[in-house]
């Protein structure tokens, strides 16, 4: 089964393999797509899809923007 990997920044499922400048895919680095969060970086958390349930009723108290 695949896994998930959620932004470690915004816990999001948003990430994706970041393509540098040149065009290179840079299979360490990853960049999450929310443009709220922005995050890029070698970090990632990796889940089983049955864990990752999306919730958007509940514990949803974490949307503070700075
Ligand atoms: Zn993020």
């Amino acid at each position: 089964m695949t896994r998930i990997r959620l932004c470690p920044k915004c816990k999001n499922a948003t990430l994706k393999s970041a393509v540098n400048v040149s065009g290179w895919l840079t299979p360490n680095m990853f960049e999450c797509t929310s443009p709220s969060c922005n995050y890029i970086g070698p970090l990632f958390i990796e889940i089983d899809p049955k864990d990752y349930k999306e919730d958007k009723n509940s514990q949803e108290g974490d949307t503070n923007n700075e």
